[in-house]
């Protein structure tokens, strides 16, 4: 496939631009100042819709494909949400518009809408208060974990560590490092759950919190929190649930009555928004009573007369973590999507969630090996390990998969289990589907039998068949196709390529 800087043909074009009749500031200096014109593609609407069109086919996207890629839930987002939140009285409004003169806010129909899903999220999770600022799942844990600070700067407790357990997200360490704490791991049992002799070994005065990601990463719920809660607060730690899957117990628990402090929600996991991929995205974090000083300015508040405002007056607060109120469109969507579905709604996709994964377990495990045997929640992790040993790796499984048009599932993830299988086929597919996936699971067991070798081609239908992973992280090369492919070598002489790199 053609850059659109190859697809320029002098003289064509599908928008005309008026000439610029605003003087050029003289307080641009010179040498920032363009010499030659943009050296735009020339090319006409349909060529650019062509060509734009082709690109987004060669995307793996939920709206085409199969993607059990596990711990991102990557589930189908109804349409009605979009349409909701594409209305211009949503879509137009802006965070800045002007107070009225007695101080009431114009933008009451926003804050309803954040206030009230505030009120739904502590209902549904068991915590006091929400901020809805974050604006990625990862952000929510540093936002959580910059209350716990906080919460321990005032007391005047010195805290040195956050406990993370090898089965958490990734994400769990590298917040706890990046907020200034030390991270104490504690492995997991035989059976996939935290180890309590090792924590109770491990625990001292100097710890801050613990940070537990459940479901943990192999997809099993802790079973003893409450004995985990007592030992923490008994140093006057914190519990922080990281709760980015919570479409796995959703109507079924509530961490707030557990034990834990904080936790995040990732409202592009449990309810209904795109992936942010970097954003947009939205991680609403929930604290108990003890925390909520601490939370970000400013705070939605429903004043006696029933019209909303915001509340500044919170001096211990960690500050703004987002700008405005976080990406607003991303929480109307998840707002909808709750109204939408109500509890009984709600509690059914907890239910198909967890009911997809066990039987994409039970289905599987009869080929794979299935490192924790027991009831799993909404993802299941299996291992390749059999079929590496005939010399098919879980990476040359993924691969093959493409092929098949199924997104691979999240491989050598959770490092805890060799050759890892992480797959999450979420609460929107149907049972169809998922045969469909197992049959190509069964296939690529007997093909590792008897043609292991054919693997190492896969993929075959991709632009790109394996590429140098390392040389690709360490040496990036973005223009890589322009200086490799036959159509662009001339192309690439043009200053128009000059111009774009
Ligand atoms: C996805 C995920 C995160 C990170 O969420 P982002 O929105 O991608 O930042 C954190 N913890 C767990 C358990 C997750 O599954």
């Amino acid at each position: 496939m053609k850059l659109i800087f190859e697809e320029s043909q002098p003289g064509r074009q599908g928008f005309q631009v008026p000439k610029s009749d605003v003087p050029i500031s003289a307080s641009v200096p010179a040498k920032y100042r363009r010499k030659v014109d943009a050296q735009w593609p020339e090319v006409s609407e349909l060529e650019v819709v062509r060509h734009f069109t082709k690109l987004s086919q060669r995307n793996f996207s939920i709206d085409t494909q199969f993607y059990p890629l596990g711990s991102c839930t990557m589930k189908y987002n109804p349409r009605f949400t979009e349409s909701l939140a594409s209305l211009p009285t949503f879509a137009n409004l802006h965070p800045i518009l002007p107070q009225l003169p007695d101080g009431e806010q114009l933008v009451q129909g926003a804050l309803q809408v954040i206030y009230e899903m505030e009120q739904l999220l502590c209902e549904m999770t068991g915590m006091d208060a929400y901020t809805m600022q974050p604006l990625a799942g990862a952000h929510g844990e540093l936002t959580g974990v910059m209350m716990i600070a906080a919460y321990h700067q005032a007391k005047g407790n010195k805290k040195k560590y956050i406990i993370v357990p090898d089965s958490a997200h990734g994400t769990n360490p590298a917040t706890a490092a990046i907020a200034g704490y030390e991270t104490i791991s504690i492995p997991s049992t035989p059976q996939g759950l935290m180890d309590l002799n090792q924590l109770k070994s491990k625990i001292n005065g100097d710890v801050a919190g613990l940070m537990m990601t459940c479901p943990n990463t192999v997809g099993i719920f802790e079973t003893e929190i409450d004995k985990i809660a007592q030992m923490i607060h008994d140093v006057d730690g914190l519990m922080y649930y990281d709760g980015a899957n919570l479409n796995a117990v959703l109507g079924r628990c509530r961490p707030g009555d557990v034990g834990f402090d904080v936790m995040h929600i990732n409202t592009h996991k449990t309810f209904t928004t795109p992936h942010g991929g970097g954003g947009p995205g939205a991680g609403p974090v929930g604290v108990r009573k003890n925390l909520i000083p601490y939370l970000p300015i400013s705070r939605v508040v429903k004043k006696s007369d029933g019209a909303f405002g915001l509340d500044y007056n919170y001096p211990h607060s960690i500050g703004y973590v987002a700008s405005f109120y976080g990406n607003f469109g991303i929480l109307l969507r998840a707002y909808a999507y709750i109204l939408m579905l109500g509890k009984e709604g709600l509690v059914q996709t907890t239910n198909h969630a967890v009911l997809n994964a066990n039987y994409m377990m039970h289905r599987l495990k009869e080929l794979y090996e299935l490192p924790y045997d027991r009831v799993c929640m909404h993802e299941c992790v299996l291992s390749a390990s059999r079929q590496a040993a005939r010399g098919v790796h879980a990476l040359d499984i993924a691969k093959y998969l493409i092929d098949q048009g199924i997104h691979p599932p999240t491989i050598y993830f959770p490092l805890t289990v060799k050759e890892a299988l992480m797959i999450e086929p979420t609460e929107t597919e149907s049972k169809k589907a998922m045969d469909q996936f197992i049959d190509v699971m069964i296939q690529v067991d007997r093909l590792s039998q008897e043609n292991p070798e054919m693997f190492s081609k896969c993929p075959q239908t991709m632009p790109i068949s394996r590429p140098d992973e390392v040389r690709a992280a360490r040496d990036l090369d973005t223009n890589y196709f322009l200086q490799n492919s036959k159509a662009s070598a001339s192309a690439k002489k043009s200053h128009l390529i000059q111009s774009l790199v």
